[in-house]
């Protein structure tokens, strides 16, 4: 990403100085994953892009990260010592900042030259709350307004700010974002002690309710402007402190509910210099974020409570397995089910059973009974899905729900491909 946008700024500016600042800044977004840039319909009228069909497509770093936004901030400047940030004003990184025009500038001769379909705005905390907003929200208005930009706008949200600048960031942003960072109060007190959780959640509330009012005058023919239409997102840091993936899902569960966040998006935590002796020496494996995302996946769509992937003993998610093959593995009472009978919650959570593999059941059970060479055909998993359902021709019997090698028996044999599957969590963590 850092290379590639020295390579195109290269090509867009002359001057050194905003190249090396943007070397900067981007790279001290790089830390924020909370940027997919998907659901958000703009209607091109006149301006200038567009976010839908062929204007926008997302593509991904290896870690899952968007890179068809400018991601950068507007400063890296801060007045918060947030531990586990390499921007916090105790660290000694190298500061930039940009003025309002630059980011503007450089935002339009990226998009013209069809090197980004939309920015990426965030920002340290300079002066106040209010002060970094209103400058964040000056950006999106100066490209809407004066650029009649229609590409894709996420700006960051600060906590705290006042509710007028909100409902300005939120007539010109595509999403907005506030970010929870750690997955507990304690957590941030031990950490962030600047940070407060209840001004974190007032401020998403505020965006909450505001976009259901518009959606309320919206329903009932109102003329009403969009406000932030792709939804609200977070971001929290996982494996700064020792808190569990129980407390991380817990946390998340009550966001979507309380907010209607429209995503959470997990970051494993990256060590940086000079930290403090709290925080741990390594990251932690890639491999627990893919899990959290997996875990959020069937919380969001297929009807898991967050408290039935984890246990109080065993409060992390299992690195060998999916969430669900756990889950399935750890409650053999449920199973086997009869596939041409059950209902489609039970259904999804069949181990190798899948949103399309469910709906392809439901629609072929309602002209045949499904039989076990059936299986494979309807987009299942087979191996993984067979010792768990009853066919019309095949019953796998209690010995088989019961075996002790039921693990080995139905675990995926590509553990490399799980790496794959990582890239691809911050989309997508189906299982
Ligand atoms: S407020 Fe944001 S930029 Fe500032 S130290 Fe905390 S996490 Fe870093």
């Amino acid at each position: 990403m850092q290379h590639w946008i020295q390579g195109s700024v290269k090509r867009v500016l002359s001057s050194s100085s905003i190249e090396s600042k943007l070397a900067i800044l981007a790279d001290a977004a790089k830390y924020d994953a909370s940027c997919a840039s998907s659901g958000s319909k703009r209607k091109s009228s006149g301006g200038l892009g567009s976010t839908e069909g062929m204007g926008i497509c997302h593509s991904y770093t290896p870690d899952g990260r968007c890179v068809s936004l400018l991601k950068i901030l507007l400063t890296n400047v801060c007045i918060f010592d947030c531990q586990y940030c390499v921007n916090r004003v105790s660290s000694n990184t190298p500061r930039a900042r940009l003025s309002v025009e630059e980011v503007v500038r450089l935002t339009m001769d990226f998009y013209r030259r069809n090197y980004i379909e939309g920015l990426f705005l965030s920002s340290g905390i300079i002066r106040s709350s209010d002060y970094t907003m209103s400058q964040l929200v000056e950006v999106a208005e100066t490209l809407r307004t004066r650029e009649s930009f229609r590409g894709y706008i996420h700006l960051k949200t600060i906590p705290g700010a006042n509710e007028e600048l909100i409902e300005r960031a939120g007539l010109f942003a595509d999403r907005l974002s506030v970010n929870v960072e750690l997955p507990t109060i304690t957590d941030l007190k031990t950490l962030a002690p600047e940070k407060k959780r209840d001004e974190i959640e007032d401020t998403m509330g505020r965006i909450h309710v505001r976009r259901e009012e518009t959606a309320g005058d919206q329903k009932k023919g109102m003329k009403a402007p969009k406000f932030a239409p792709a939804g609200q997102s977070t971001q929290m840091i996982v494996g700064a402190t020792q808190t569990s993936d129980r407390d991380i899902l817990d946390t998340s569960s009550h966001l979507y509910r309380t907010h209607r966040l429209r995503r959470v998006y997990y970051s494993a935590f990256s060590p940086i210099p000079h930290a403090d002796s709290r925080l741990p020496g390594t990251a932690p494996p890639l491999l627990r974020e893919h899990r959290l995302y997996q875990a959020d996946w069937l919380i969001r769509f297929y009807g898991f409570d967050a408290n039935e992937l984890t246990t109080p003993d065993q409060a992390n998610l299992s690195l060998d397995l999916d969430p669900k093959h756990a889950w399935a593995l750890a409650n053999r009472e449920v199973f086997p089910i009869d596939v041409n009978r059950a209902s489609r919650e039970l259904l999804l959570r069949v181990p190798g059973v899948g949103e399309r593999g469910v709906k392809r059941i439901l629609s072929t059970r309602r002209y045949h009974a499904i039989r076990d060479e059936d299986l494979a055909k309807l987009g299942i998993v087979y191996r993984r899905a067979r010792p768990f359902l009853i066919t019309s021709d095949r019953h796998p019997g209690p010995l088989s729900i019961d075996s002790l090698d039921l693990k080995q028996k139905t675990e995926t044999k590509q553990r490399q491909l799980m790496l794959f599957d990582a890239m691809g969590s911050a989309q997508n963590g189906q299982v």
